[in-house]
């Protein structure tokens, strides 16, 4: 299947309340654009110089996302433009993103990355840091970043279980966090190609979706 048949399919199963984010990291900047003449807008890439490099070569009005882990020297490199920060993984990361952000005169969006899975690898708060960090907020003073929401990748196991139980954790936390301190928070990021639509069962808001569109990397 096509890039174009693989994303109206997608997007045909999908509430009109949940965004796609069209997972483009380590693909060419046709399929991008192929998926652009399809109406995409929203794209997510994990490497800060390979999404510099797709945003000054593709159309202006895509919505570019960061999903992977940001080293912080590579922040100055994304921050003129990106629009949404997915994987906040330390509140040194936060700090440095409030700065550069200060510098470049912009607000930047984030959500915080929570550490769901089973995985010891990937990055993320423990729940206990994600409440802690709301906790101390005020302290921080942070003013060219705001938090909109939380973003968490499932184990990557066939066992929809415990999968789903992730992502109920995960709802719950945002539900919680969002009530008991009036955040205000509009983005649950959670589900990719293998589990998505368990993700928003769960209250998802936003799916990150790779290769399901554009194929295997
Ligand atoms: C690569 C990646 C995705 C997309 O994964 P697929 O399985 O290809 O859909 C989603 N989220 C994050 C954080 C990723 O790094």
């Amino acid at each position: 299947m096509s890039i174009s048949e693989n994303l109206e399919k997608i997007l045909n199963t999908l509430p009109a309340s949940v965004k796609l984010v069209a997972v483009s990291k380590f693909k060419p900047e046709q399929d991008i654009a192929e998926a652009y003449a399809n109406g995409q807008r929203i794209f997510g890439e994990s490497r800060a110089l390979e999404l510099r490099d797709k945003y000054n070569n593709l159309p202006k009005d895509i919505e570019w996302h960061f999903i992977g882990h940001l080293q912080t020297n590579k922040i100055k490199y994304i921050i003129p433009f990106v629009s949404l920060i997915h994987s906040v993984d330390s509140v040194g990361l936060l700090k440095e993103i409030d700065a550069y952000a200060k510098k470049a005169g912009r607000v930047v969006e984030c959500l915080i990355q929570v550490h769901i899975s089973q995985e010891e690898t990937k990055f993320g708060f423990s729940y206990e840091e994600c409440v802690e960090l709301f906790n101390n907020y005020d302290s921080l003073e942070l003013e060219n970043v705001k938090i909109v929401g939380l973003m968490g990748m499932a184990t990557n196991t066939d066992d929809m279980e415990q999968v789903r139980l992730e992502f109920k954790s995960l709802k719950s936390l945002y539900d919680r966090l969002n009530t008991e301190k009036k955040l205000g928070f509009s983005v649950l990021s959670m589900g990719m190609s293998s589990d998505y639509e368990l993700a928003i069962k769960e209250g998802s808001t936003m799916v990150r979706i790779g290769s399901s569109i554009f194929g295997s990397r």
